[in-house]
């Protein structure tokens, strides 16, 4: 193994463990990422010294939490070149982050007989809380369809979006496919009609460079823990107008600014959507986990991790279609190494188990993307999804481990 990609593992310390007496080999990347040793040391170093609740306490603990708390609001604010700190609304995940749009953005602005478009090759949370907005509303659903190759027919958002529709929700990358979509092209069509646009970044904070105001989205979410950061963060990226206009999601401490029984008044961004307790230290973890994604594409490590990722790109598609009957998903366009596919005869839960045991750890079933699922008209599918602390010979062993799995299970 190249050297450099070595070092990088190493700052990783859960890739280095073993399964049933085999070295992981973790290709769930797209579930969660493990996490590098600066963010673990945080996580500790918080848990067991400097544990006071944020924006509350005159008292030394308090003050070094909200100081590491707004550090790393600073820190994603600048990682994502959102104009100002009080665009950024800490949330416990994108799911969290996209809930808070349908409910509070929609409250204000969806009336009856309005409509939301949303991507087809969204997950559960891009679809879910827009239906729910768009039921209480009295407003109608409106899907952007996917091609046989996975490609988001982006050109059918012009006839789709019209001067009653108030958002349309999309997918940066999708879960399933791992298509890079062209979100710039995206939020002109749907700007020309007056509409606005959240866009899910869960997967895209980590394979794309993410530049909101070059975008020109109007919300973006993502979670913390897909990049590299402590489960139970994530982020809202929101337009301060539009922010501004929304009523808060959650009402409770924190987000207030006076409060009498008759009437309460609400604190400035970002505090209003924060009500109650934050997971403070799993927000102050994404200062580090950003910094080692900064640090995954810049200098040598860049390097390193672009070769290989290339070369695993270039190698495994055509060694999972040497497996007779398999077909792979999402074959258009820019590509990031996530590889989904399903095996005539066999089912995927089986495959992922007997991958498993030989410490190859993959996601199966309908991936949170039923939908999906049913467009390509199966039940669920096998994806391996990589990082860039993965390599190209774990690639290699996925595709011969998938040989003998398929063939036991013929
Ligand atoms: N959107 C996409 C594209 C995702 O991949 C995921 C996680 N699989 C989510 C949303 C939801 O993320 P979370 O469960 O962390 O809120």
């Amino acid at each position: 193994m190249n050297k450099i990609l070595e070092d990088i593992r190493t700052a990783v310390p859960a890739l280095s463990q073993q399964v049933y007496g085999k070295p992981l080999v973790y290709l769930d990347n797209a579930a969660t990422s493990q996490k590098p040793v600066q963010v673990i040391e945080l996580v500790n170093m918080m848990n067991s010294g400097l544990n006071g609740n944020v924006h509350r306490a005159m008292h030394y603990l308090s003050e070094q939490a909200t100081m590491l708390y707004e550090q790393a609001r600073e820190r994603v604010r600048q990682h994502i070149n959102a104009p100002e700190r009080e665009n950024i609304i800490f949330t416990s995940g994108a799911t969290a982050a996209i809930n808070l749009v349908a409910s509070s953005f929609c409250y204000r602005f969806l009336k009856n007989g309005d409509s939301v478009v949303i991507a087809g090759d969204s997950h559960h949370s891009n679809i879910v809380p827009w239906q729910i907005a768009c039921e209480r509303a009295g407003a109608k659903l409106k899907v952007v369809p996917v091609d046989e190759n996975g490609r988001l027919e982006i050109e059918r958002v012009d006839s789709l979006v019209d001067a009653r529709t108030r958002l349309v929700a999309v997918t940066h990358i999708s879960n399933v496919l791992g298509i890079v979509n062209d979100i710039g092209q995206i939020t002109e069509m749907a700007h020309a009609r007056g509409a606005k646009v959240l866009v899910d970044g869960a997967q895209g904070i980590v394979h794309a460079k993410v530049d909101v105001q070059d975008m020109d989205c109007d919300f973006y979410a993502f979670s913390g823990h897909k990049v590299y950061g402590e489960t139970g963060s994530g982020v809202l990226y929101g337009k301060s107008d539009l922010l501004n206009q929304m009523p808060p999601y959650m009402g409770g401490g924190e987000m207030v600014e006076t409060v009498t029984y008759e009437k309460t008044t609400y604190a400035p961004l970002p505090l209003k959507f924060e009500a109650g307790t934050p997971n403070f230290i799993a927000a102050a973890s994404l200062a580090p986990a950003l910094d080692f994604a900064d640090a995954l594409v810049s200098g040598e490590w860049g390097r390193a991790v672009k070769e290989e990722e290339a070369a695993i790109l270039a190698y495994l598609p055509d060694a999972l279609r040497e497996i007779e009957g398999l077909t792979l998903y999402g074959t258009s366009g820019k590509k990031i190494p996530l590889f989904s596919f399903s095996v005539d005869g066999c089912n995927s839960s089986d495959i992922a188990q007997m991958l498993d045991k030989l410490g190859i750890a993959v996601r199966s079933g309908q991936m949170c993307s039923e939908p999906l699922m049913n467009r390509y008209g199966v039940t669920g599918m096998v994806r391996a999804s990589f990082a860039p602390y993965n390599t190209l010979e774990e690639a290699v062993y996925l595709a011969d481990s998938l040989k003998r799995v398929v063939k036991m299970l013929r």
